[in-house]
C-alpha cells in the first residue's frame, strides 16, 4: 500500500490545479485519472472568461481572443454586445489540459493516467483507495458531474443537468453571410431558441484553427446538433466545411451539492456542482477553487488551523440568484418573447450583464 497525504480522483481542470497547489507547498499528492493521457476525449467547449485568463496565465498559442458577443433571437434577428476591456479566450482545450497536467507534474505531483479511482473506504483516521492501493489523509472528488467519490461516501450528487453537443469544423468562414464584411465582428455567436436549445443556447465560435458549433439543452431534452447545423446554414456558409471532431457531455446546473464533504473527503469542480447555472461556465470555478482547496489543505497539513472543508463551506459559490434567473428563463421566455425582446434595451442590458460582468470568486 502506498502512503500519501492526498489522493485526487479526476485529472480535469479542478483536480490538476488542486494537485499543483498541494505539490507546490510540499504536500505529497497522487492524482488518479481514468483517461490514457491528458487532453484525451475532452467534453468541453473550453471558453475561458477574461477574469480567469487574468488569474491563470495560459500559453498564448493555445488561445484565441474574442471580444464581442452577437446574440440572435429565434427569428435570427440579432444584437451586438460589447464591453470595453472584456474578452473571452477560446482554447485548444486538449493542449490546455496537457499544459495544466505538465504544470502539476513539474510542481512535484504524482499524476497517474489510465488509473481510475475505483473505490474508497474510511479506515480509522485514514482513507483506503482502490482496495488498499493507496492510503491517504484527504480524498478529493474531482471526478466530474457524476462523481464516484460522492457515491462511495454518500455525499450530495448533481441532479439537474444541461446536455451539450458540439462539432468542430474546418473551413467554416466565421461571418454571418447575410451581412457585409464590416458588419462582421470578432464575435462569439450565440443563438437563443427554446425549441432547439431549451434552457440554454446554441453557439458558433472561432477557436484555435477550427470553428466550434454546438448547443445545449436542459435535460431531459436532448440536443440535436444536426437540426442546429441545418438552422445555421441560413447564417453561415457550410459549403466547404468539414467536421473534424465531436464532443459533448453533462453540465451540472443545480448549484452546490449537499453535503459536499464528509470528514476528509471533499468534492471539487463539477462533482461539487460549482458551475454557473446561467452561463454553464465551470472552468474558472474548477481552476480557482482547485487552487484554493489545494492551498487550504496544504496550510492545514503544514500548520493546522481551520478544517479545509469548513473554509470551502464559507467560500464555495451558491448561485442562488442565477438559479432563480435560470428558472425564469426556462419557464417565462418562449421564442416569441425572445424575438420581441432582442432589440429591447433592458433585455440587452441584462444580457450584457450575463456575458460581461466580471465574476468575483472568493
Ligand atoms: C459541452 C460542454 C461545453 C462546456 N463549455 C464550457 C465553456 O466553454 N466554458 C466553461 O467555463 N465551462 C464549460 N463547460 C463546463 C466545464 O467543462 C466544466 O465545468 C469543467 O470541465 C469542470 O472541470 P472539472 O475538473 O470539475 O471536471 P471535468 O473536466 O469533468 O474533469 C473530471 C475528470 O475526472 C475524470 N474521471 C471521472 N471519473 C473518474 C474516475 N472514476 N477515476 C479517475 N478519473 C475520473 C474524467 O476523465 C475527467 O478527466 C462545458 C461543459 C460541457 C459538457
Amino acid at each position: 500500500m502506498s502512503q500519501t497525504e492526498v489522493v485526487i480522483a479526476g485529472g480535469g481542470f479542478a483536480g490538476l490545479t488542486c494537485a499543483k497547489a498541494l505539490a507546490e507547498k510540499g504536500v505529497p499528492v497522487v492524482l488518479l485519472e481514468r483517461k490514457k493521457e491528458a487532453g484525451q476525449g475532452m467534453h468541453t467547449t473550453g471558453i475561458i472568461v477574461g477574469e480567469c485568463a487574468e488569474e491563470f496565465s495560459v500559453p498564448e498559442h493555445l488561445t484565441r481572443k474574442v471580444t464581442d458577443v452577437r446574440l440572435y433571437a429565434p427569428s435570427l434577428r440579432h444584437v451586438d454586445l460589447h464591453a470595453p476591456d472584456y474578452f473571452f479566450l477560446t482554447t485548444d482545450t486538449p493542449g490546455l489540459m496537457k499544459y495544466f497536467s505538465d504544470e502539476a507534474v513539474k510542481a512535484g505531483a504524482s499524476v497517474l493516467y489510465d488509473l481510475p479511482y475505483r473505490s474508497g473506504a474510511q479506515a480509522g483516521e485514514r482513507i483506503n483507495v482502490n482496495e488498499g492501493m493507496f492510503s491517504c489523509r484527504f480524498l478529493i472528488g474531482a471526478d466530474g458531474p457524476r462523481s464516484k467519490v460522492a457515491d462511495d461516501f454518500k455525499l450530495g450528487q448533481n441532479t439537474q443537468f444541461l446536455l451539450g453537443a458540439e462539432a468542430e469544423y474546418e473551413g467554416l468562414p466565421l461571418a454571418d453571410m447575410r451581412l457585409s464584411a464590416e458588419e462582421n465582428a470578432n464575435a462569439f455567436y450565440c443563438f437563443l431558441d427554446q425549441k432547439l436549445a431549451y434552457g440554454y443556447l446554441g453557439w458558433v465560435i472561432p477557436s484555435v484553427g477550427v470553428t466550434q458549433v454546438g448547443l445545449a439543452q436542459r435535460m431531459p431534452a436532448k440536443p440535436d446538433i444536426d437540426a442546429f447545423v441545418e438552422r445555421m446554414k441560413g447564417v453561415f456558409d457550410f459549403s466547404n466545411a468539414k467536421v473534424v471532431a465531436r464532443r459533448g457531455g453533462l453540465i451540472p446546473c443545480g448549484g452546490l451539492v449537499k453535503p459536499f464533504y464528509r470528514d476528509n473527503v471533499i468534492l471539487l469542480g463539477d462533482s461539487a456542482g460549482i458551475v454557473s447555472p446561467l452561463t454553464a461556465g465551470g472552468i474558472h470555478t474548477a481552476l480557482h477553487y482547485g487552487k484554493v482547496l489545494g492551498e487550504t489543505i496544504a496550510h492545514y497539513v503544514n500548520h493546522g488551523g481551520e478544517h479545509p472543508a469548513e473554509v470551502m463551506a464559507r467560500i464555495y459559490p451558491r448561485f442562488w440568484l442565477k438559479q432563480g434567473l435560470r428558472k425564469i428563463y426556462e419557464h417565462a421566455a418562449p421564442n416569441w418573447a425572445l424575438d420581441f425582446a432582442i432589440t429591447n434595451p433592458v433585455f440587452n442590458y441584462a444580457a450584457s450583464n450575463v456575458f460581461f460582468r466580471k465574476k468575483k470568486l472568493k
